[in-house]
């Protein structure tokens, strides 16, 4: 319904501008230190949008009400929250927020994080699912992205808002982040419309060099499968992510990183790898066992036949032919 959409799009509007003000008041002031101390002058903060939704129950409900907005609408945004009394109330509060804009840069959903510890809720709070906000298909941080990543026919995706504003800063200007969910395959279709149509289209996941972020990583192997671009990835060193790696060691490090990356298969091999001990047979051929039916899922036959002969290498197997064979077999019986 286009009109509901307009409403919606227009009490988002409005709410940016309302919590981007905010942001100057002396209530703010925690979430102007928390920005600082990741390294986000008032510059960057306003670039991005970034506001403060005040600790009160109904500040923006009240503002968005003497705007002309209903409580049903209210409540339908996701900007407010039915408390047990049927009456809305602000669902994002005494939080720091960034809104979330589709790629037309219309403003559809915030992602808030809390600014004290002993907060109630988690540490990230992001708008619900709505009329206009799907989770499985925002991608923050594309508005701005776009046109870099048409004209580098590369996107990197990392994970969260502030590892995409520390990214923008230090020059690496086509970085995106899903909300609060895995990148699937929503997102991938967005992609496809920015990315151009040809194989040299490559999408870096840069995530952060934790145990989720490595999990993150495998689990994106699945949707290599589905894409077409090449698919690589990077990983901040020491556990960081780029918004921290940005802040101990400067704009360089985190292009570093990015231009350090390597082919999400050849990462998915050496995980697999370095859980087997290669010493001994039984450690290679379970090795063996274990990585050739990921091989086997390569869509490309070349592409395919390439990473079965660098398996044998990553495993020591002189006779590369055998696993060659071995992930052709899996591959027919697929
Ligand atoms: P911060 O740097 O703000 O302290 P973080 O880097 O520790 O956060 P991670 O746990 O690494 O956060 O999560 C990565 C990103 O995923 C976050 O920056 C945020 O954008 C998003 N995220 C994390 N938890 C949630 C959640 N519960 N709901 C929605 N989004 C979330
Ligand atoms: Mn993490
Ligand atoms: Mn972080
Ligand atoms: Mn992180």
């Amino acid at each position: 319904q286009q009109g509901e959409r307009t409403r919606l799009v227009e009490a988002h509007k409005i709410a940016a501008r309302f919590y981007a003000e905010q942001l100057d008041g002396p209530e703010a002031e925690i979430g102007r230190r928390f920005l600082a101390e990741r390294g986000f002058d008032q510059a960057s903060a306003q670039h991005f949008g970034v506001g403060y939704a005040p600790a009160g129950w109904d500040h923006l409900v009240r503002y968005l009400r003497g705007q002309g907005f209903s409580d049903k609408e209210l409540t339908l945004s996701g900007l407010a929250q039915e408390a047990r009394n049927g009456r809305p109330i602000d669902r994002f509060r005494g939080r720091l927020m960034w809104p979330i804009r589709d790629i037309t840069g219309d403003v559809v959903g915030f992602g808030a994080r809390k600014l004290r510890e002993d907060d109630q809720g988690p540490k990230y709070l992001n708008t619900p699912e709505t009329p206009i906000y799907r989770k499985s298909q925002v991608l923050y941080g594309i508005d701005l992205a776009k046109r870099e990543i048409a004209k580098a026919n590369r996107a990197v995706v990392v994970e969260g808002y502030t590892d995409v504003m520390a990214c923008h800063l230090a020059g690496v200007t086509t970085a995106i982040a899903t909300c609060g969910t895995a990148f699937g395959g929503e997102h991938v279709k967005i992609l496809r419309r920015v990315l151009m149509d040809n194989s040299q289209s490559e999408v870096v996941f840069t995530f952060d060099g934790d145990a989720a972020g490595q999990k993150a990583a495998l689990r994106a192997f699945e949707d290599d499968q589905k894409f077409a671009a090449r698919t690589s990835i990077a990983i901040t060193p020491g556990g960081m992510d780029p918004c921290d790696l940005r802040l101990a060691e400067g704009d360089d490090a985190v292009s570093k990183v990015v231009e350090s990356r390597a082919p999400l298969f050849r990462f998915a091999m050496q995980s697999i790898v370095d859980r087997h001990n290669l010493d001994t047979a039984g450690g290679r051929s379970a090795a063996l066992e274990e990585a050739a039916p990921v091989i086997a899922q390569i869509k490309d036959g070349g592409v395919q036949h390439e990473s079965a002969v660098e398996l044998a290498g990553l495993l020591g197997i002189v006779d590369e032919q055998f696993v060659v064979r071995r992930v052709g077999k899996l591959a027919r019986w697929a």
